[in-house]
């Protein structure tokens, strides 16, 4: 009977679409060889050019992770199930940017009684015998700070305000875009252009007004985080970037509170809860951060509307079982969600006792630079999908200036056929991304060759892969599509 490998959402566009792969073999490491064999432009992004798997890509078997089994010498059994599973960064996107504080004053320790009206609003809670009037309370006396009023702040804050908890604090400092409302339900038409805080405050009030919210509108650093985090009961991380979401963690961390973890990509995402006493925390499972640029982001890579409100849901959930005492949280357990198979799968997420943070030896005791640890500099990590300047950059009014001048030169365009429908450049050759490396023999390596994409992130990525193979003749298109329209034909949609 082979073995099913079950491939996420961010690789299937190495793997022709496919989100499993049968084989047949005896351990992982063939099972992992004849994958990449079939698929080689995995390959690159399972092993590190030392033929090591990558510290950001985990392996399941069944419901365990193969570094606490015999690693790629791990045997299989007939019908089992691997599964590759990414660290992946979605969620809302926090940008560097100045701003100021508010009400963060420490909460008076007074007895906590409801009102009748609090009575009246909270009793379908009051009912339940696991939550109850005492559980009711806890709420109410309760805080959670929320890592972003994006996709998955924006159930996760609705619902805790629904729930009562009594002081909520959200760290964003964005301004709504209208490219936010598909799936930022906090945010209503009317608040493009508004800042994410006051949006959310407003409804946040409108909804539940006898809570009290605290507005960052600030970039959380590693100068700010700990006194930011410290009022707080349980951390909710809704963060879409790496250098925060390693901040989070080791704040959690470094002060003991939970912290209630989702991500989020395409049509599938990641919850669990961090830090908790026993628990393991982010690092556990992922000790590094990918390699800036080869894991895209929601920008790049598209999100399904839906999902964050699911995962973000999940994250509310855990965050009012963790005041409340109740149930069993997902604290060494990591849930995977796919929504286009609808299936819910359940792995083992265990405390490293060589975790650099929550271990039994931990050598980070204070805050890091998060950005050189995740091997961006603070320029580029401004925005996830900012260009990343590549060899020979060719700009959209340079690009016009070739075409009308008649220079000879291929334009390949390495996004999705769907993209292709929304926008384009005249006269572009397309090959996606992912068949590039089997497809590398159509490029005539003895003409000018200018790639682009959505935004100039992919394309400055198969620059480099290019320049590895050989080729010298290219050029990434900076701003990609994005900023053509911007510079040279405004009359295109953009996305
Ligand atoms: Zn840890």
């Amino acid at each position: 009977m082979p073995t099913t490998i079950y491939v996420p959402t961010p690789l299937r566009q190495f793997t022709d679409a496919r989100d499993t792969v049968q084989v047949d073999v005896a351990t992982v490491g063939e099972a992992l060889s004849a994958l990449t064999l079939q698929y080689p432009g995995l390959k690159q992004h399972l092993y590190t050019e030392q033929g090591k798997l990558r510290h950001f890509v985990n392996v399941y078997v069944n419901d365990d992770d193969i570094r606490y089994l015999e690693r790629e010498a791990t045997a299989l059994k007939p019908g089992d199930t691997i599964s590759l599973i990414p660290a992946v960064a979605g969620g809302s996107p926090l940008a560097d940017a100045a701003g100021a504080a508010s009400g963060a004053a420490p909460v008076p320790a007074a007895p906590v009684v409801l009102t009748n009206d609090e009575v009246r609003r909270y009793s379908r809670h009051l009912i339940l015998p696991e939550v109850g009037l005492e559980g009711q309370k806890k709420l109410k006396a309760a805080s959670v700070l929320l890592i972003g009023a994006g996709g998955l702040g924006s159930p996760a804050a609705l619902y805790l305000a629904a729930a009562g908890v009594g002081r909520l604090g959200i760290v964003d400092f964005d301004v709504v875009d209208e490219s936010n409302l598909q799936r930022q339900v906090l945010h209503s038409t009317a608040d493009v252009g508004r800042s994410k805080l006051a949006s959310a405050q407003a409804r946040l009030t409108a909804l539940n007004p006898g809570l009290r919210i605290d507005a960052y509108e600030v970039a959380l650093t590693s100068k700010n985080a700990l006194e930011i985090f410290a009022p707080y009961d349980v951390i909710l991380d809704g963060t879409d970037n790496f250098p925060t979401r390693y901040l989070v963690n080791d704040a959690c961390v470094l002060l003991g509170k939970p912290n209630a973890y989702g991500s989020i990509f395409r049509f599938e995402g990641q919850a669990s809860v961090f830090a908790t006493k026993d628990g393991p925390c982010y690092r556990c499972l992922y000790p590094e951060p990918p390699p800036p640029g080869l894991v895209p982001s929601c920008a790049e890579g598209g999100v399904l509307g839906v999902l964050p409100g699911i995962i973000g849901t999940i994250q509310a959930t855990e965050a009012i079982k963790l005041i409340l005492g109740i149930g069993e949280t997902l604290a060494g357990r990591l849930v995977i969600y796919d929504a286009l198979r609808m299936k819910f799968r359940e792995l083992k997420a265990r405390r490293d006792p060589e975790c650099p943070v929550c271990g039994t030896q931990p050598t980070v005791r204070a805050l890091i630079d998060y950005e050189q640890f995740c091997g961006l500099t603070p320029a580029a990590s401004a925005a996830a999908e900012a260009p990343q300047v590549a060899m020979g950059d060719i700009t959209p009014r340079e690009l016009k200036a070739r075409m009308d001048r008649g220079d000879d030169f291929v334009l390949l365009d390495v996004r999705e056929p769907h993209e292709l429908q929304i926008c384009t450049i005249p006269g572009y050759v397309s090959i996606p991304l992912g068949d590039v490396p089997k497809r590398i023999g159509e490029l005539d390596r003895s003409r000018d060759l200018v790639v682009m994409c959505r935004s100039g992130v992919r394309s400055g990525r198969i620059v480099s892969f290019l320049a590895s193979q050989g080729f010298t003749r290219i050029a990434n298109l900076t701003g990609g599509v994005l900023r053509w329209i911007d510079d040279v034909d405004p009359t295109q949609p953009k996305y």
